[in-house]
């Protein structure tokens, strides 16, 4: 019988290191849940005949199932019922926007707070790996196919995993010298930290896919030219290209793209600079302009370096930033602020070329536009100056042209995003399959993991209709 509210155990609170020491460090700041907690958050499932949370996953994770295990303490069980669905669910319970996905239909989220799913699913993943239980994939003999991945973001890695599975030889190319894409050079280690994500790529490396590293397809070799010795390719480059606000003053020394700001530090270690060699310069007076994931990223790593003060400067209101709950309310208790209904409209240097401010405007919101967000227009003779030494522009990204350009008959949308099947990723051209942010543009995590995942079964089937 189902417990009351009343009876019910409150949602779990996720223990975390306090704001004044995690601002010197870069170390995970959720510490995730022990198995007292957890078991005492599976306890508040009702166990739906008809799991509406299962139908705001992307990838339909057995919830209902794997909340079960742990509530009877059987945590291996527990994760390896997610892998059913998600082969990284140590990533996906860090950074998967839950309260926009599982919990947010989640049916005790209408009277209570939902079920931490996101939480249970990390803290069993967690405990499988801590505790040596991780099972190495099964592998279907050899059919002697071989697969090229382009990309080792999530998209790849999820494709490339089901397809060693079927049996088939893949090998991923990635244009960087560590795997991971975004998880690696974007997402910084406080919220997703090395370790885990090491030994995820190290799960799909032991189902023998090979990852070549530095290897820039359309440089390296044209996809055409990897076609001549693979039967298939699934595309999964990312849209990593940045984009910049188009205003004066743009080239001023000081003045980031958050993708170069967060690579830095992220994949070339440059907050450990000499140790490593890459620097990165960090004034005291940071703003950040943008209010995504990115912007928080970047807001809180800026901090991690030693700024001062650190601004997120957004265009719109509190209600329409697109960042999640849980990361705009880490940036504001680690002491970021925020300067809402603003737009800078100029940088502003000195004699030498570095930023020394920024010109802002203030904003009002009119009727929505065609993202439904109310659109921002300017208030006139509202400008003022904000002084800074360190800009960040978290403004998005789009697609990287290479590949389209070195690969004339692939279809791209008039965004550059290559054209591909939603179901199954496939291209217009003959054994080429594509998916991720690559087609859709900048999505979540999960989504470009189910779509590698949709491509690699519709790759099994072209490659095995191929030996008909
Ligand atoms: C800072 C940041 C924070 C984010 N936070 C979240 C979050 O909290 N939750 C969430 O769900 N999503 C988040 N996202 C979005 C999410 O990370 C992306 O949607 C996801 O990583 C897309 O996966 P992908 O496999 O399509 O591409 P990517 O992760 O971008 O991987 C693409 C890979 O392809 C490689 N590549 C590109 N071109 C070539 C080439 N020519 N040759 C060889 N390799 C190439 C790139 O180097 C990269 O490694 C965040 C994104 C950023 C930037
Ligand atoms: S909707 Fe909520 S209560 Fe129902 S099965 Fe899913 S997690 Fe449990």
């Amino acid at each position: 019988m189902s417990k009351t509210k009343k009876e019910r155990p409150p949602r779990q609170a996720m223990p975390e290191q306090p704001p004044e020491e995690r601002i010197h460090n870069f170390n995970e700041v959720p510490l995730g849940y022990d198995e007292e907690t957890a078991r005492l958050e599976a306890s508040r499932c009702l166990q739906c005949k008809k799991p509406q949370c299962v139908l705001g996953c992307p990838v339909a994770v057995q919830i209902p199932q794997f909340i079960a295990l742990v509530a009877e303490g059987k945590f291996v069980e527990a994760a390896q019922k997610i892998k059913e669905d998600n082969v990284f669910p140590a990533i996906c319970g860090r950074v998967c926007p839950q309260e926009t996905q599982c919990e947010m239909k989640c049916v005790l989220g209408k009277k209570d707070d939902p079920v931490a799913v996101g939480r249970l699913e990390r803290f069993v993943a967690d405990y499988e790996r801590e505790h040596g239980e991780v099972e190495a994939g099964e592998v279907a003999e050899p059919t002697g196919k071989k697969v090229a991945v382009i990309g080792s973001g999530p998209g790849g890695l999820a494709c490339a995993a089901d397809l060693a599975k079927l049996g088939h030889e893949v090998t991923i190319f990635e244009l960087f010298h560590e795997p991971g894409g975004v998880l690696r050079y974007g997402i910084p280690p406080f919220r997703l930290p090395r370790e885990v994500l090491d030994a995820e790529i190290d799960y799909v490396r032991n189902l023998g896919v090979e990852i070549r590293t530095s290897f820039v397809v359309g440089r390296t070799a044209t996809l055409d030219e990897l076609m001549e010795e693979h039967d298939a390719a699934f595309i999964a480059s990312g849209a990593g290209l940045p984009r910049f606000l188009g205003i004066p003053g743009e080239n001023l020394l000081g003045v980031y793209s958050a993708n170069e700001f967060l690579t830095r530090v992220n994949l070339m270690h440059a907050n450990e600079f000499p140790t490593y060699h890459t620097p990165v310069y960090c004034g005291d007076e940071v703003i950040v302009l943008g209010a995504g994931n990115v912007t928080m990223d970047s807001a809180r790593t800026a901090k991690r370096l030693g700024a001062e003060n650190v601004t997120v400067v957004y265009r719109r209101s509190r209600a329409e930033m697109p960042a999640r709950a849980e990361e705009v309310h880490h940036a504001e208790d680690e002491g970021i602020n925020f300067e809402l209904l603003t737009t800078p409209v100029e940088f502003l240097g000195n004699e030498d070329g570095w930023l020394t401010g920024a010109r802002c405007i203030r904003m009002e919101l009119g009727e929505p536009d065609e993202s439904g967000r109310r659109r921002p227009i300017p208030i006139e003779g509202s400008e003022f100056e904000l002084p800074c030494d360190t800009a960040i522009i978290a403004i998005g990204t789009s697609a990287h042209p290479l590949i389209k350009d070195t690969t004339p008959d692939l279809g791209v949308n008039k965004w550059g995003y290559i054209n591909a099947d939603p179901e199954t990723g496939a291209t217009d051209k003959p054994g080429v399959f594509a998916g991720g942010d690559i087609v859709t543009g900048s999505a979540t995590v999960i989504e470009a993991m189910g779509a590698g995942r949709r491509a690699a079964a519709a790759i099994h089937e072209y490659l095995t209709r191929q030996e008909d």
